[in-house]
């Protein structure tokens, strides 16, 4: 492949709109509390590697010296770089300066923090607010929400709290009942949403803490567990709580036609294979699955899926940072595997625009590297490039999320 043939695809991928299927775009008291650049990494994957900023020199060389060429730096740095019109890398001499330019962005308009993905080519923003499911952010000028159930999964006792501190009873409006009762709570809620157009998809991220092998129902133990208080519940409860109510949601999710999205891969490692999910796929042959990260390190497990089952549409969502090549490989694999090329997605999966306009970058350069290979290699033509490139970028998302049949 020559450089030609990657610039003339990069150039047209450029020129495109994104629609991202995940984010968590923090809120804007947020950003309204000041932003600086130290605080930009922290709240962006590096801040995941371990080299936390605390606005000191020694902590700035350390977290260079170490992360500065890490999949989550590379990107991020070019994405402020973007935002902010910086020609400099992050260096400890231009740290500084930097910082401060982020800091007047953030302080001269509020709404700097969502109108700049819009600036950048975000055509949509599909918003997972875990610690308030199924929000917003007040600005549907760009986001549109998913609902995390995840909360949903622990609400056998009016005392239980959820992942992120949430009461499941309180936030369904549950004060007591039946099992089926309090189904009917969770169905309420979310239904409520979604006729306001306030639910585009489900969400769940509880590979974060227990195995995705949700079981079938075992109603009887969901039953019993039901009404258990946290103090006496065993493991082995919850889990069985937490599977029945995961099927309730995949049936809801295939009642209101909406996709429901699942973590897999990186989270707990053991647990969260996708493969663990395919009775799951099986069973809800009418809940379309969108299998986030590429499901990595297992990439061709989610392949596989997607080959065998009509209802799993791969999703590429992270990976485009967490490892560049490995997104690539997923990219290449998926196109080749998948009945659908409509099924194909990414998001950024951030929570600031530094960070989502550098993921976006890197969906366009792998989108780019992709296509442009292809091309090389003779295994598409040349017209078929644009629609392959503008089903990648937006078409697949908007169709999926965009409130329309939502049919491949
Ligand atoms: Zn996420």
């Amino acid at each position: 492949m020559s450089n030609d043939e990657f610039k003339r695809v990069y150039d047209y991928i450029c020129s495109l709109p994104v629609f991202s299927d995940h984010e968590h775009h923090r809120n804007d008291e947020f950003f309204l509390e000041g932003m600086t650049l130290d605080k930009a990494l922290n709240n962006s994957y590096t801040g995941w590697l371990g080299f936390p900023l605390d606005g000191t020199w020694e902590a700035r060389e350390r977290f260079l010296d170490n992360a500065r060429f890490n999949s989550y730096f590379t990107w991020f740095e070019k994405g402020l770089q973007q935002v902010h019109g910086i020609d400099d890398p992050i260096t400890l001499e231009t740290w500084e300066s930097i910082s401060k330019r982020l800091q007047k962005a953030y302080a001269d308009d509020p709404d700097f923090h969502w109108k700049v993905l819009k600036e950048n080519g975000y055509d949509r923003l599909v918003q997972d607010s875990y610690w308030n499911p199924g929000d917003d952010n007040g600005h549907d000028e760009i986001f549109v929400p998913t609902f995390r159930i995840d909360m949903f999964m622990y609400g056998y006792h009016q005392d239980s709290i959820g992942p992120n501190d949430i009461r499941p009873w309180e936030r369904c409006g549950f004060i007591g009942g039946s099992l089926d009762d309090y189904v009917e709570a969770i169905r309420e809620t979310i239904r409520k949403r979604y006729e306001k157009g306030k639910v585009v998809a489900f969400k769940c991220a509880e590979a974060y803490n227990r195995t995705v092998y949700m079981l079938p129902d075992d109603r009887e133990e969901a039953a019993r567990a039901f009404g258990t208080h946290p103090d006496n519940i065993t493991e082995e409860q919850k889990l069985l709580f937490g599977n029945y109510i995961f099927n309730r949601c995949c049936e809801l999710a295939a009642e209101l036609d909406v996709p429901f999205q699942v973590h897999t891969g990186l989270a707990r490692l053991s647990g969260s294979n996708p493969m663990l999910l395919e009775p799951v796929i099986a069973r809800h042959q009418n809940t379309r699955f969108v299998l986030f990260h590429s499901g990595y390190p297992w990439i061709g497990e989610v392949g596989a899926l997607a080959h065998n089952y009509k209802n799993v549409l791969p999703s590429i969502t992270w990976t485009a940072t967490i490892c560049t090549s490995a997104a690539i490989r997923a990219l290449e694999e998926y196109i080749d595997v998948a009945p659908s090329i409509n099924s194909i997605t990414w998001g950024s999966d951030c929570w600031v625009p530094e960070d989502s306009v550098g993921a976006q970058l890197a969906w366009r350069f792998i989108c780019a590297k992709v296509i442009s290979q292809l091309m090389a290699d003779g295994r598409i033509r040349a017209r078929d490039a644009e629609i392959l490139a503008r089903k990648l970028m937006y078409e697949n998302g908007r169709r999926i999320y965009g409130g329309f049949s939502g049919k491949l």
